[in-house]
Protein backbone atom coordinates (compact mmCIF):
# COMPACT_ATOMS: atom_id res chain seq x y z
CA UNK A 1 0.00 0.00 0.00
CA UNK A 2 1.18 3.31 -1.30
CA UNK A 3 1.67 6.02 1.74
CA UNK A 4 -0.26 9.51 0.61
CA UNK A 5 3.19 10.95 0.12
CA UNK A 6 3.95 8.45 -2.67
CA UNK A 7 0.64 9.14 -3.91
CA UNK A 8 1.18 12.75 -4.05
CA UNK A 9 4.55 12.13 -5.47
CA UNK A 10 2.90 10.05 -8.47
CA UNK A 11 0.45 13.41 -9.22
CA UNK A 12 3.27 15.21 -9.57
CA UNK A 13 5.44 13.30 -11.41
CA UNK A 14 2.13 12.25 -13.80
CA UNK A 15 1.58 16.03 -14.33
CA UNK A 16 4.96 16.81 -14.65
CA UNK A 17 5.59 14.15 -17.47
CA UNK A 18 2.48 14.84 -19.54
CA UNK A 19 3.07 18.55 -19.04
CA UNK A 20 -0.41 19.24 -18.41
CA UNK A 21 -0.83 22.39 -16.15
CA UNK A 22 -4.93 21.05 -15.59
CA UNK A 23 -5.43 20.73 -11.48
CA UNK A 24 -5.86 16.57 -11.51
CA UNK A 25 -7.76 14.70 -8.80
CA UNK A 26 -4.62 12.58 -7.33
CA UNK A 27 -7.19 10.42 -5.41
CA UNK A 28 -8.89 9.70 -8.72
CA UNK A 29 -5.98 8.99 -10.55
CA UNK A 30 -4.73 6.53 -8.02
CA UNK A 31 -7.86 4.74 -8.41
CA UNK A 32 -7.26 2.95 -11.79
CA UNK A 33 -7.30 -0.98 -11.30
CA UNK A 34 -6.39 -2.84 -14.95
CA UNK A 35 -8.61 -5.80 -13.62
CA UNK A 36 -11.63 -3.56 -13.03
CA UNK A 37 -14.94 -2.88 -15.66
CA UNK A 38 -13.98 0.63 -16.82
CA UNK A 39 -15.82 2.91 -19.30
CA UNK A 40 -15.26 2.12 -22.89
CA UNK A 41 -14.01 5.39 -24.18
CA UNK A 42 -12.31 7.35 -21.23
CA UNK A 43 -11.42 4.39 -19.10
CA UNK A 44 -12.92 5.38 -16.00
CA UNK A 45 -13.90 3.05 -13.14
CA UNK A 46 -17.18 2.06 -12.47
CA UNK A 47 -19.26 2.89 -15.22
CA UNK A 48 -22.99 3.64 -14.75
CA UNK A 49 -23.95 3.29 -18.58
CA UNK A 50 -23.74 0.46 -21.37
CA UNK A 51 -24.83 0.24 -25.23
CA UNK A 52 -28.15 -0.52 -25.74
CA UNK A 53 -26.96 -3.57 -27.94
CA UNK A 54 -24.40 -4.89 -26.52
CA UNK A 55 -22.73 -5.03 -22.85
CA UNK A 56 -19.97 -2.16 -23.52
CA UNK A 57 -19.88 -0.10 -20.27
CA UNK A 58 -20.32 3.85 -20.38
CA UNK A 59 -19.39 6.72 -17.59
CA UNK A 60 -21.57 8.87 -19.50
CA UNK A 61 -23.77 9.61 -22.82
CA UNK A 62 -20.80 12.02 -23.77
CA UNK A 63 -18.33 8.90 -23.72
CA UNK A 64 -21.04 6.41 -25.30
CA UNK A 65 -21.25 9.32 -28.29
CA UNK A 66 -17.45 10.01 -28.74
CA UNK A 67 -16.93 6.10 -28.55
CA UNK A 68 -19.58 5.22 -31.28
CA UNK A 69 -18.23 8.35 -33.54
CA UNK A 70 -14.61 8.35 -33.03
CA UNK A 71 -13.81 4.85 -31.41
CA UNK A 72 -16.12 3.44 -34.36
CA UNK A 73 -18.33 1.43 -31.83
CA UNK A 74 -20.88 1.70 -34.29
CA UNK A 75 -18.86 -0.05 -36.80
CA UNK A 76 -17.74 -3.08 -33.71
CA UNK A 77 -21.25 -3.17 -31.81
CA UNK A 78 -21.59 -6.29 -30.75
CA UNK A 79 -18.41 -7.78 -32.90
CA UNK A 80 -15.95 -7.79 -30.06
CA UNK A 81 -14.86 -8.75 -26.86
CA UNK A 82 -15.91 -6.17 -23.52
CA UNK A 83 -13.21 -6.26 -20.57
CA UNK A 84 -14.96 -7.95 -17.61
CA UNK A 85 -17.63 -9.55 -19.88
CA UNK A 86 -15.78 -11.30 -22.42
CA UNK A 87 -12.07 -11.19 -21.07
CA UNK A 88 -10.70 -9.58 -17.89
CA UNK A 89 -6.95 -8.86 -17.02
CA UNK A 90 -5.58 -10.45 -14.32
CA UNK A 91 -2.53 -12.25 -12.73
CA UNK A 92 -0.48 -14.17 -14.83
CA UNK A 93 2.43 -15.22 -12.62
CA UNK A 94 5.39 -14.31 -13.40
CA UNK A 95 4.88 -12.50 -16.41
CA UNK A 96 2.70 -9.76 -14.91
CA UNK A 97 -0.58 -9.19 -15.40
CA UNK A 98 -1.89 -10.95 -18.39
CA UNK A 99 -5.33 -11.48 -20.80
CA UNK A 100 -7.67 -14.19 -19.94
CA UNK A 101 -10.87 -14.97 -21.77
CA UNK A 102 -14.20 -15.43 -19.77
CA UNK A 103 -15.81 -17.21 -22.40
CA UNK A 104 -15.11 -19.54 -25.63
CA UNK A 105 -14.11 -17.88 -28.69
CA UNK A 106 -14.30 -18.78 -32.19
CA UNK A 107 -12.01 -18.45 -34.66
CA UNK A 108 -11.49 -14.94 -36.26
CA UNK A 109 -13.21 -13.77 -33.09
CA UNK A 110 -12.10 -10.30 -32.45
CA UNK A 111 -11.23 -10.48 -28.30
CA UNK A 112 -10.66 -6.58 -27.86
CA UNK A 113 -10.57 -3.48 -30.74
CA UNK A 114 -8.75 -0.98 -28.92
CA UNK A 115 -7.65 2.75 -29.79
CA UNK A 116 -4.46 3.67 -29.04
CA UNK A 117 -4.19 6.50 -25.90
CA UNK A 118 -0.75 7.53 -27.09
CA UNK A 119 0.92 7.29 -30.51
CA UNK A 120 4.56 7.94 -31.92
CA UNK A 121 4.45 8.91 -35.60
CA UNK A 122 8.37 7.10 -36.34
CA UNK A 123 11.03 5.58 -35.29
CA UNK A 124 12.75 9.05 -36.08
CA UNK A 125 12.73 10.57 -32.36
CA UNK A 126 9.34 12.53 -33.33
CA UNK A 127 7.73 13.30 -29.96
CA UNK A 128 4.63 10.75 -28.67
CA UNK A 129 1.78 12.09 -29.31
CA UNK A 130 0.21 12.43 -25.95
CA UNK A 131 -2.79 14.51 -26.88
CA UNK A 132 -5.66 11.66 -26.00
CA UNK A 133 -4.27 11.16 -22.61
CA UNK A 134 -4.96 14.78 -21.18
CA UNK A 135 -8.78 13.73 -22.30
CA UNK A 136 -9.32 12.28 -18.75
CA UNK A 137 -7.70 11.68 -15.30
CA UNK A 138 -8.65 7.89 -15.24
CA UNK A 139 -6.97 7.44 -18.86
CA UNK A 140 -3.98 8.88 -17.55
CA UNK A 141 -3.81 6.92 -14.24
CA UNK A 142 -4.40 4.04 -16.63
CA UNK A 143 -1.74 4.27 -18.85
CA UNK A 144 0.92 4.81 -15.21
CA UNK A 145 -0.14 1.91 -14.26
CA UNK A 146 1.68 0.29 -17.33
CA UNK A 147 4.76 -1.83 -16.13
CA UNK A 148 7.53 -1.28 -15.81
CA UNK A 149 6.58 1.04 -12.82
CA UNK A 150 4.39 3.13 -12.23
CA UNK A 151 6.43 6.13 -11.73
CA UNK A 152 8.36 5.49 -15.05
CA UNK A 153 8.00 8.02 -17.40
CA UNK A 154 5.95 7.82 -20.72
CA UNK A 155 8.92 7.25 -22.89
CA UNK A 156 10.19 4.07 -20.48
CA UNK A 157 6.36 2.88 -21.16
CA UNK A 158 6.13 3.06 -24.58
CA UNK A 159 9.33 1.35 -24.99
CA UNK A 160 8.05 -1.37 -23.18
CA UNK A 161 4.49 -1.70 -24.01
CA UNK A 162 3.75 -0.08 -27.13
CA UNK A 163 2.74 -1.91 -30.53
CA UNK A 164 3.83 -1.43 -34.54
CA UNK A 165 1.09 0.48 -36.21
CA UNK A 166 2.31 -1.17 -39.47
CA UNK A 167 2.42 -5.21 -40.69
CA UNK A 168 5.55 -6.90 -39.77
CA UNK A 169 7.84 -3.92 -39.77
CA UNK A 170 7.72 -3.95 -43.29
CA UNK A 171 7.34 -0.28 -42.96
CA UNK A 172 7.90 2.05 -40.24
CA UNK A 173 4.16 3.09 -39.05
CA UNK A 174 5.02 3.82 -35.79
CA UNK A 175 3.83 2.50 -32.59
CA UNK A 176 1.15 3.04 -30.39
CA UNK A 177 0.31 2.35 -26.86
CA UNK A 178 -2.98 0.68 -26.18
CA UNK A 179 -4.43 -0.09 -22.17
CA UNK A 180 -5.69 -3.48 -22.44
CA UNK A 181 -4.26 -4.88 -25.48
CA UNK A 182 -1.01 -3.91 -23.83
CA UNK A 183 -1.92 -6.69 -21.09
CA UNK A 184 -1.69 -9.36 -23.54
CA UNK A 185 1.71 -11.36 -22.78
CA UNK A 186 4.10 -12.83 -25.30
CA UNK A 187 4.32 -16.56 -26.95
CA UNK A 188 6.16 -17.44 -29.24
CA UNK A 189 3.13 -19.63 -31.23
CA UNK A 190 -0.24 -18.02 -29.14
CA UNK A 191 -3.35 -18.14 -29.72
CA UNK A 192 -4.31 -14.86 -31.34
CA UNK A 193 -3.20 -12.15 -33.97
CA UNK A 194 -2.99 -8.48 -33.71
CA UNK A 195 -3.89 -5.91 -36.75
CA UNK A 196 -3.95 -2.64 -36.50
CA UNK A 197 -6.78 -1.04 -38.93
CA UNK A 198 -4.78 2.52 -40.19
CA UNK A 199 -7.86 3.79 -41.63
CA UNK A 200 -9.97 3.45 -38.65
CA UNK A 201 -7.14 3.77 -36.24
CA UNK A 202 -7.87 0.44 -34.26
CA UNK A 203 -6.19 -2.25 -33.15
CA UNK A 204 -7.71 -5.41 -33.95
CA UNK A 205 -7.04 -8.66 -31.16
CA UNK A 206 -8.18 -11.89 -33.11
CA UNK A 207 -8.43 -15.35 -31.88
CA UNK A 208 -6.36 -17.34 -34.38
CA UNK A 209 -8.01 -20.64 -33.31
CA UNK A 210 -10.98 -21.51 -30.72
CA UNK A 211 -10.03 -19.97 -27.69
CA UNK A 212 -12.08 -21.62 -24.59
CA UNK A 213 -13.17 -20.04 -21.76
CA UNK A 214 -10.68 -19.01 -18.99
CA UNK A 215 -6.91 -19.11 -21.29
CA UNK A 216 -4.47 -16.76 -21.35
CA UNK A 217 -5.02 -15.17 -24.62
CA UNK A 218 -0.84 -14.61 -26.34
CA UNK A 219 0.12 -13.74 -29.48
CA UNK A 220 4.35 -13.68 -31.14
CA UNK A 221 5.81 -9.92 -30.31
CA UNK A 222 8.36 -10.88 -32.43
CA UNK A 223 5.91 -11.37 -35.96
CA UNK A 224 7.72 -13.33 -38.66
CA UNK A 225 10.79 -13.79 -37.27
CA UNK A 226 13.46 -16.89 -37.17
CA UNK A 227 13.96 -18.46 -34.35
CA UNK A 228 17.54 -17.26 -34.02
CA UNK A 229 16.13 -13.61 -34.36
CA UNK A 230 13.13 -14.03 -31.76
CA UNK A 231 15.54 -15.27 -29.08
CA UNK A 232 17.63 -12.29 -29.80
CA UNK A 233 14.43 -10.02 -29.41
CA UNK A 234 13.23 -11.36 -26.72
CA UNK A 235 16.04 -11.47 -24.44
CA UNK A 236 16.77 -7.56 -25.80
CA UNK A 237 13.60 -7.15 -24.11
CA UNK A 238 14.68 -8.63 -20.68
CA UNK A 239 12.52 -11.75 -20.50
CA UNK A 240 12.83 -15.35 -21.48
CA UNK A 241 10.18 -17.16 -23.21
CA UNK A 242 8.77 -20.61 -22.03
CA UNK A 243 6.54 -21.76 -25.00
CA UNK A 244 6.38 -24.85 -27.13
CA UNK A 245 8.55 -23.64 -29.55
CA UNK A 246 11.30 -22.36 -26.97
CA UNK A 247 11.22 -25.85 -25.35
CA UNK A 248 11.25 -28.00 -27.98
CA UNK A 249 14.03 -27.46 -31.05
CA UNK A 250 11.68 -29.89 -33.73
CA UNK A 251 8.98 -27.23 -33.04
CA UNK A 252 11.08 -24.02 -33.90
CA UNK A 253 12.67 -25.28 -36.89
CA UNK A 254 9.29 -26.36 -38.19
CA UNK A 255 8.30 -22.41 -37.41
CA UNK A 256 11.35 -21.57 -39.44
CA UNK A 257 10.63 -23.87 -42.09
CA UNK A 258 7.44 -22.09 -42.78
CA UNK A 259 9.25 -18.79 -43.07
CA UNK A 260 11.48 -20.75 -45.52
CA UNK A 261 8.54 -21.60 -47.59
CA UNK A 262 6.98 -18.32 -47.54
CA UNK A 263 9.55 -16.83 -49.33
CA UNK A 264 9.99 -19.82 -51.86
CA UNK A 265 6.48 -19.45 -53.26
CA UNK A 266 6.91 -16.16 -54.76
CA UNK A 267 10.75 -16.78 -55.66
CA UNK A 268 9.74 -20.32 -57.34
CA UNK A 269 6.77 -17.81 -59.23
CA UNK A 270 8.94 -15.60 -60.15
CA UNK A 271 10.87 -17.90 -61.92
CA UNK A 272 7.97 -19.41 -63.48
CA UNK A 273 7.79 -22.47 -61.75
CA UNK A 274 4.53 -22.83 -61.00
CA UNK A 275 4.08 -26.17 -59.87
CA UNK A 276 7.02 -25.87 -57.47
CA UNK A 277 5.49 -22.94 -56.32
CA UNK A 278 1.87 -24.80 -55.60
CA UNK A 279 3.92 -27.67 -53.83
CA UNK A 280 5.71 -25.37 -51.37
CA UNK A 281 2.26 -22.91 -50.73
CA UNK A 282 0.69 -26.01 -49.74
CA UNK A 283 3.35 -27.80 -47.27
CA UNK A 284 2.80 -24.74 -45.35
CA UNK A 285 -0.91 -24.72 -45.68
CA UNK A 286 -0.13 -27.60 -43.60
CA UNK A 287 2.02 -26.43 -41.51
CA UNK A 288 -0.40 -23.58 -40.96
CA UNK A 289 -2.55 -25.76 -40.16
CA UNK A 290 -0.68 -27.86 -37.63
CA UNK A 291 -0.01 -24.16 -35.84
CA UNK A 292 -3.13 -23.23 -35.85
CA UNK A 293 -1.73 -20.11 -37.67
CA UNK A 294 -3.57 -16.64 -38.62
CA UNK A 295 -6.36 -16.50 -41.11
CA UNK A 296 -4.45 -12.80 -42.05
CA UNK A 297 -1.40 -15.80 -43.15
CA UNK A 298 -3.30 -18.07 -44.69
CA UNK A 299 -4.86 -14.94 -46.78
CA UNK A 300 -1.77 -14.14 -47.28
CA UNK A 301 -0.25 -17.66 -48.72
CA UNK A 302 -3.77 -18.20 -51.05
CA UNK A 303 -3.25 -14.72 -52.40
CA UNK A 304 0.56 -15.40 -53.52
CA UNK A 305 -0.97 -18.75 -54.68
CA UNK A 306 -3.38 -16.82 -56.72
CA UNK A 307 -0.71 -14.61 -58.29
CA UNK A 308 1.30 -17.10 -59.10
CA UNK A 309 -1.28 -19.98 -60.77
CA UNK A 310 -2.95 -16.68 -62.51
CA UNK A 311 0.14 -16.13 -64.87
CA UNK A 312 -0.86 -19.60 -66.86
CA UNK A 313 -3.43 -20.86 -68.81
CA UNK A 314 -2.98 -23.89 -67.77
CA UNK A 315 -3.54 -23.19 -63.84
CA UNK A 316 -6.04 -20.18 -63.80
CA UNK A 317 -8.79 -22.27 -62.65
CA UNK A 318 -6.70 -23.17 -59.65
CA UNK A 319 -6.13 -19.42 -59.37
CA UNK A 320 -10.04 -18.88 -58.89
CA UNK A 321 -9.75 -21.02 -56.18
CA UNK A 322 -7.11 -19.64 -54.31
CA UNK A 323 -8.81 -16.16 -54.27
CA UNK A 324 -11.96 -17.17 -53.23
CA UNK A 325 -9.46 -19.15 -50.17
CA UNK A 326 -7.98 -15.86 -49.79
CA UNK A 327 -11.29 -13.68 -49.21
CA UNK A 328 -12.89 -16.49 -47.34
CA UNK A 329 -10.08 -15.74 -44.32
CA UNK A 330 -9.47 -12.13 -44.98
CA UNK A 331 -13.12 -11.73 -44.09
CA UNK A 332 -12.88 -13.98 -40.86
CA UNK A 333 -10.29 -12.10 -40.12
CA UNK A 334 -11.27 -8.65 -41.00
CA UNK A 335 -14.34 -8.54 -40.05
CA UNK A 336 -16.46 -6.31 -42.44
CA UNK A 337 -16.55 -6.68 -45.97
CA UNK A 338 -16.05 -2.37 -46.14
CA UNK A 339 -12.34 -3.15 -44.78
CA UNK A 340 -9.69 -2.11 -47.56
CA UNK A 341 -8.20 -5.55 -48.06
CA UNK A 342 -11.33 -7.43 -47.96
CA UNK A 343 -12.31 -5.34 -50.99
CA UNK A 344 -8.88 -5.12 -52.81
CA UNK A 345 -9.40 -9.61 -52.60
CA UNK A 346 -13.07 -9.52 -53.30
CA UNK A 347 -12.45 -7.47 -56.89
CA UNK A 348 -10.06 -10.20 -57.89
CA UNK A 349 -12.89 -13.06 -56.72
CA UNK A 350 -15.72 -11.57 -58.74
CA UNK A 351 -12.63 -10.74 -61.56
CA UNK A 352 -9.36 -12.93 -61.73
CA UNK A 353 -8.30 -11.02 -64.70
CA UNK A 354 -8.52 -7.36 -63.33
CA UNK A 355 -4.86 -8.91 -61.71
CA UNK A 356 -1.96 -7.43 -63.53
CA UNK A 357 -0.39 -11.24 -63.54
CA UNK A 358 -3.53 -12.76 -65.61
CA UNK A 359 -2.16 -15.03 -68.20
CA UNK A 360 1.39 -13.01 -68.51
CA UNK A 361 3.15 -16.77 -69.62
CA UNK A 362 0.80 -17.40 -72.32
ZN1 LIG B 1 -16.08 7.68 -19.88
ZN1 LIG C 1 -22.52 -1.69 -28.60
ZN1 LIG D 1 8.71 -19.06 -27.15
Amino acid sequence: MESLRERSRLGEIIVNKLGSERDFDIVKIMEYNAKERCCGWCYALGPTMRCSKCLRAYCSRECQVKDWKTGCHKLWCGKSGEKCVDYEIRDAGEKGLGLFTLRDFERGEKILVERAVATKPDALGRPIDSSKLLESTTLMSATMALAPTESSSLTVKFVTNSAALSDDDVEDGGSGLFLNFSRVNHDCIGNADHYYVPDLKLMLLVAKCAIPAGTEVTFSYAGSASSTQRGMMLRARGFQCTCTACQDPAIASELDRALELDQKILSFGSFGNVGQAIRAGESLIKLHDKFHASDRLYSRVYYDLFQIAITKKSSVKLGSKYILQAYTHALRFYGREEDEEVKRLKRFVDSPSAHRNYRIMD
